[in-house]
């Protein structure tokens, strides 16, 4: 009876010391784990070297389970860790070209499938991207958004401002051309067929006043 009291006692006692010295305890762990680090991380890589597959499938059934709060938690780390990704990209940049390059030649297929699927769904916002980024290299600057293109083909019925046709694809024509130094801004596009957008090539033309 005695000695159970006892051991009751000597817990508590733990306890409350371990609560009363947090921070000392905390500090001492980190210490410990500075000083046999290479032993921690040793014994981490070992096992999961010799876990592989085990923790793989362990992740991905978590991933299935909760997939929208990992995209989530992904997308918010993404966010708010913008730096440090870039710099991790800078740091590792021939690695990772590497081995996206490795990557997409093992899975040409699977990835350029994906690539349309993604790029059907998202025309005008890859027509946006795509040129903001043109007038970012030329030091033309500006950008549009693929709503505001879209407001732009509503305003004009969806026809080209060269030819008047209806039925061709589209395209953001730079009014003032990029060569010419034109902003991707979107007071700067005029939407237009392909076939009259290639025959201005790098011309100042402005099609909207004829409208
Ligand atoms: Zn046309």
């Amino acid at each position: 009876m005695e000695q159970s009291n006892k051991k009751r006692e000597k817990a508590a006692y733990l306890q409350k010391y371990r609560l009363d010295n947090k921070d000392k305890i905390a500090a001492r762990k980190r210490e410990y784990y500075i000083e046999h680090k290479d032993t921690f991380c040793s014994r981490s890589n070992k096992y999961r070297a010799d876990h592989r597959e085990e923790l793989k499938s362990k992740a991905k059934s978590y991933y299935a389970e909760h997939k929208e709060e990992c995209r989530n938690q992904k997308r918010e780390w993404n966010a708010t860790h913008k730096k440090e990704i870039h710099e991790y990209y800078v740091h590792r940049k021939e690695v990772i070209l590497k081995r996206n390059k490795e990557f997409f030649s093992k899975n040409k297929d699977r990835v350029n499938v994906k690539r349309r699927e993604r790029y059907s769904k998202n025309k005008t916002k890859y027509v946006a991207y795509y040129h903001s980024r043109r007038t970012r290299k030329s030091g033309g600057g500006g950008g549009f958004t693929a709503e505001e293109f879209n407001v732009l083909l509503g305003k004009y019925n969806h026809k080209c401002l060269c030819c008047g046709s209806k039925d061709a694809v589209l395209v953001a024509d730079h009014i003032v051309p990029v060569k010419l130094g034109g902003s991707s801004n979107i007071d700067n596009i005029q939407p237009l067929c392909k076939s009259c957008n290639s025959r201005k090539r790098d011309r100042y033309i402005d099609y909207r006043h004829g409208q």
